[in-house]
């Protein structure tokens, strides 16, 4: 496969709206339930592969429900899911409680998600691809023989660095490509400013992209900021999912020989349409829908959410 491997969480989001937070030993009613697929990985391959790229996701489900639920889902966007482990632990869950104060809550359990193992198959599929796309969902152990494994075979290698934390040193420096948002920058790099964290994550990574919500983005490399990339403005409805959206249209433009600044521009174009409608992976927009974007043909981009 030339195309993009992409080894991260799946998980089943569980959305329960309520009017207000629930005390110890109380019972209230809710006033909607969702479920639908998440995870970080689960959303970049998605974002991906509407975004044109070929896609494979490598990955741990159960062997429930939800599993089934979640490698059908991937399928339908065309992921290819043979990677898609199903294990003996029940499929990764985020219990999602969403308050009308706008508060969110969140609970995730890793279940499948913790699996450590890196077969044979999975190794094949890092190095057939021309990007490893990764985040901090899944074990650091499996993570780094990952990456590794991907640079010993001159497979571009991507991190998100979410959720961050300190001390992750190691996989910043296989990260060819190192895509935080602006707070997981500050917490890894010490520094208190944007600008300043990209610069001194460079001297880590390769090419830093900052994400800055609707400021948009900074890029930096070996020490310097290279370059800056606005926002597209938009009605803002549900950020959610924004910078998974982000990075994997910016991934599936660099996967397709595109220079940086055009995948960049894609990328931002691609977020501005998934904030504009709620949902993290089922708000991601298609090739078509961002060329559209990009031609500034704002009309294409109304569509309505799927839930
Ligand atoms: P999330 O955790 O919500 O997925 P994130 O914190 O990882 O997001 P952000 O930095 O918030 O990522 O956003 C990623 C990109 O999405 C930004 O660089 C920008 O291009 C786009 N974006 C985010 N918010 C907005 C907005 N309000 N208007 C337009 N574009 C936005």
């Amino acid at each position: 496969m030339s195309g993009i491997a992409v080894l991260g969480s799946a998980n089943m989001d569980l959305v329960v709206r309520q009017e207000r937070r629930v005390e110890p030993g109380e019972t209230i009613f809710g006033s909607s339930f969702h479920a639908g697929p998440g995870g970080k990985g689960l959303n970049q391959a998605v974002a991906a592969a509407r975004a044109g790229a070929t896609v494979a996701f490598i990955g741990a489900v159960g062997a429930d429900d939800f599993g089934v639920r979640l490698r059908s889902w991937l399928s339908a966007e065309g992921i290819d899911v043979g990677r898609v482990r199903i294990v003996d632990e029940p499929t990764g869950i985020a219990q999602i409680t969403v308050t009308d104060d706008g508060e969110n809550a969140i609970v995730v359990v890793a279940g499948a998600n913790a699996r450590s193992v890196l077969d044979d198959a999975d190794r094949e599929t890092i190095a057939a691809a021309s990007h490893l796309v990764v985040q901090l969902e899944r074990p650091e152990s499996l993570l780094l023989e990952a990456l590794a494994h991907a640079r010993a075979h001159g497979v571009t290698t991507v991190v998100t660095p979410a959720p961050a934390h300190e001390g992750l040193d190691d996989i910043l420096r296989l990260a060819d490509v190192l895509v935080p948002n602006e707070g997981e920058a500050m917490l890894l790099s010490g520094e208190a400013d944007a600008e300043s964290a990209a610069v001194a994550l460079s001297r880590l990574a390769g090419t830093v992209v900052l994400t800055r919500g609707r400021h948009g983005a900074i890029v930096a490399r070996d020490g310097a900021v290279v370059t800056t990339v606005a926002a597209v403005a938009t009605d803002v409805v549900d950020t959610t999912g924004a910078g998974d959206t982000f990075t994997g249209v910016l991934v599936a433009g660099l996967a397709a020989g595109d220079a940086l600044d055009r995948a960049l521009e894609a990328a931002a174009a691609a977020a501005a349409i998934a904030v504009s409608r709620r949902g993290a992976a089922e708000a991601m927009p298609t090739a078509d829908e961002i060329a559209a974007r990009l031609a500034g043909r704002s009309d294409a981009t109304t569509s309505t959410p799927t839930d």
